[in-house]
């Protein structure tokens, strides 16, 4: 392997990894992503996702970020250059009870308050409306019109070719396996260290290996993830 120009390398070709990656070639950073799989192929998380694009329920920190996602989301085909099948159905919660009806009204109170203005309480009418065939049980729903869905796969992979459009370079690791165990982390420091700036560690063992990163080679890392 021989990438001496190479800016950041980024471990993980999940979501994370590859919005990385074509978020930073596009800014004409070299960019090297190891994977050690494939992109979007099982068992990585963003191949095994239910493919929800969802504002409601989200954690109030994380309210404007959702609210720019959703606008990302109406133009990122077209940035992508990919089908996404993403579409806005919405998102619907429902409640069974009177109970529930009433937790449910407090919920959207409280969504609208974090600035998801267009969630809103529907009563089972309106529920029916939206998805026929709803069961007996179903006395009201709180509603996310602009939320959606879209294929978890291939955005993935979507990021991954948009990313390789602006220079980024896909490699195996170095060592055949495991390569991120202890041995592993002396492989990553070898292909690594001699000239590149910035590591992002976005694979499962991604606190670990950053904090341990950081700390033996003074590095700039970063961890990616949704959460
Ligand atoms: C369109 C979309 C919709 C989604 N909807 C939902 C939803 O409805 N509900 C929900 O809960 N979540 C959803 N998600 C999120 C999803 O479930 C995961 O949280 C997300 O895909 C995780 O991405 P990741 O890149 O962090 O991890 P992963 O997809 O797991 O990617 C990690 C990658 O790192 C690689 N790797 C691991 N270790 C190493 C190593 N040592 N060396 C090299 N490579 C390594 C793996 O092979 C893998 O490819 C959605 C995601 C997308 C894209």
């Amino acid at each position: 392997m021989n990438a001496p120009n190479t800016d950041i390398v980024i471990v993980g070709g999940g979501v994370i990894g590859n919005s990385i990656a074509y978020h930073l070639a596009r800014r004409r950073r070299q960019v090297l992503v190891v994977e050690r799989s494939g992109v979007a192929v099982s068992p990585a998380a963003s191949w095994a996702s239910a493919g929800g694009v969802r504002r409601q329920g989200r954690h109030p920190a994380e309210a404007m970020l959702a609210i720019e996602a959703i606008e990302r989301w109406r133009i990122l085909e077209q940035e992508l250059q990919a089908d996404l099948h993403y579409r806005q159905g919405g998102n619907l919660l429902l409640a069974e009870s009177d109970t529930e009806a009433n937790q449910l009204s407090e919920f959207v109170h409280r969504q609208q308050e974090v600035g998801f203005v267009d969630v809103r309480l529907v009563d089972r009418n309106e529920a029916l409306a939206l998805v026929p065939g709803l069961n007996e049980r179903v006395v009201a729903g709180s509603y996310s019109p602009s939320d959606g869905q879209a294929d978890p796969v291939l955005t993935t992979r979507a990021f991954a070719s948009a990313a390789q459009r602006f220079g980024a370079i896909y490699r195996p690791p170095p060592l055949s396996s495991p390569w991120m165990n202890h041995r592993g982390m002396k492989a990553a420091f070898l292909f690594g260290v001699e000239w590149a700036r910035h590591f992002h560690f976005c694979s499962s063992q991604k606190e670990h290996l950053s904090s341990s990163f950081a700390r033996l080679q003074q590095k700039s890392v970063a961890v990616g993830s949704l959460a």
